[in-house]
């Protein structure tokens, strides 16, 4: 995501296509709908003129953006970056709560009339975030309007569609979820591709917020059963999941469109990132598990708080400047050499068949049976919510309990004092920086607390940590 924004930069700027928003330039805001009015100060500028795409004003209406970015900056924002924090307090309890940014830029647009930065992204949102100038970091938050309005065939106008509200809350936790990750264990997250975290680490974690079973259900729904003649099965046996792991291939029917082949050593091949996202979950859990768990080999229940429980022990090694390689090997009592070695083992075990070892010592794949394990109670929960609503599936967010009817953790209004009390990722607009890289906004975080995370395999000495000199950016 970052690397294609990098990108879509470099081409904006050759087109010469100036930013929406460089009228605003002059005067500072405050995090934008913080307070009240005050009629001794100048006028305030309209924070919709600021955060929204001129041209997605134009055509959806000024109303129309108001309402969602209001829906961001008061209710859904403020209550991801709440939820976030308490699901993992280890975000804001280390380095005296400095090492999550207070700021982050923000542009609500629409794909089908770009004319912004953003807006060539047809995604529902992202964050994307690089080092610019002398600064090690800048971020952001793109949000576009495009499936979230329904035009009115007869007379043009647009009206919100309520039933993408759930579909935008689980995008904006799973995004955000990523500047958290940004901020707090930044060593895995450059542009080091020797160093970085894997991609179905990075979503995996990212997956792990959201409602990633129902928005993936068309995935992970064919392991069901994947390996039997008959195909219908409730259960998923290990041949099953071996199977479909080792031998399911699909190309989406796109010009460009993605291919899933399942396994997470595959997951980084151009054009192959569903598995990052639908495996890597289950394996990003399943290290979570670990991580917390007395005895790796007890699967009789499954609780969302002990996921994050193990989830806020990983980002806790890994920020204090452990290595992914070093904690996989840990909190694996040494199943796992390191990062590696996992992402090869994960599933099928060494032998490829879900054992490791030979001989006398052959040993089951632990992870196998975890995954196996996990559908299987995901998929007992679906059941059971199918007996009162035919369409609902597990959500699979652990952030929710596991057994959730719930489509998201997000209330449809910030509970009181939430956004008043916000202190991270509070929408900005920076005077500092310039309009061709509007809306980016510079990171609070000092360099020396962001980098002093551990990458997949290394440290980054201070004296390395890289900035924007000299970059095509
Ligand atoms: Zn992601």
């Amino acid at each position: 995501m970052k690397k294609l924004i990098a990108l879509f930069l470099c081409l904006c700027l050759m087109a010469g296509i100036v930013p929406v928003m460089a009228e605003s330039a002059a005067s500072e805001i405050s995090p934008a709908s913080s307070g009240g009015s005050d009629a001794s100060q100048p006028q305030e500028q309209d924070p919709i003129l600021i955060y929204c795409s001129k041209s997605a004003i134009d055509h959806l209406g000024y109303d129309n953006m108001a309402l969602l970015y209001n829906l961001i900056s008061d209710d859904i924002l403020p209550q991801v970056v709440s939820q976030l924090t308490t699901a993992f307090p280890t975000f804001i309890e280390t380095d005296g709560g400095k090492a999550i940014g207070e700021r982050i830029g923000l542009i609500v647009y629409t794909s089908e009339f770009p004319d912004s930065l953003a807006s060539t992204s047809k995604s529902l949102a992202y964050v994307s975030g690089f080092p610019l100038g002398t600064e090690s970091y800048v971020c952001m938050l793109g949000v576009n309007a495009l499936t979230l309005f329904e035009q009115d065939p007869e007379t043009g106008t647009y009206t919100f569609k309520e039933s993408e509200r759930a579909n935008l809350e689980n995008t904006v936790i799973h995004e955000m979820m990523h500047a958290f990750l940004n901020d707090y264990i930044r060593a895995g997250n450059t542009d080091d591709k020797t160093n970085n975290y894997p991609g179905w680490f990075s979503e995996g974690i990212a997956s792990a917020v959201e409602n990633v079973y129902t928005f993936r259900y068309d995935q992970y729904s064919k392991i069901y059963g994947y390996s039997r003649e008959n195909g219908e099965s409730a259960e998923v046996c290990t041949d099953d999941l071996l199977k479909f792991y080792k031998e399911y291939s699909e190309v989406y029917p796109v010009e460009g469109g993605p291919t899933h082949v399942p396994d997470i050593g595959t997951s980084e091949a151009d054009g192959n990132r569903i598995s990052a996202y639908t495996m890597g979950y289950l394996a990003t859990l399943y290290l979570s598990y670990l991580a917390q768990a007395d005895n790796p080999t007890d699967y009789s229940s499954f609780s969302a708080g002990e996921f994050r429980t193990g989830l806020n022990t990983i980002f806790s090694l890994l920020h204090s400047g452990h290595t992914l390689d070093e904690v996989i090997n840990s909190i694996g009592g040494g199943m796992y050499e390191n990062t590696d070695d996992f992402t090869a083992k994960f599933v099928k075990g060494e032998n490829g068949d879900g054992t490791n070892g030979e001989g006398e010592s052959v040993t089951a794949e632990v992870s196998l049976g975890f995954c196996v394990s996990y559908l299987n109670y995901l998929g007992e929960v679906t059941i059971q919510l199918q007996e009162t609503d035919p369409d609902a599936t597990a959500n699979g967010s652990i952030l929710l309990p596991l057994d959730t009817a719930e489509k998201s953790p997000i209330q449809a209004q910030a509970p009181e004092g939430v956004k008043e009390n916000q202190q991270y990722f509070n929408i900005y607009r920076d005077p500092n920086i310039e309009e061709e890289n509007q809306p980016y906004v510079y990171s609070t975080v000092d360099p020396a607390i962001a980098y002093q995370s551990g990458g997949k395999t290394h440290n980054i000495p201070l004296n390395e940590v890289p900035t924007g000199e000299g970059s095509s950016q």
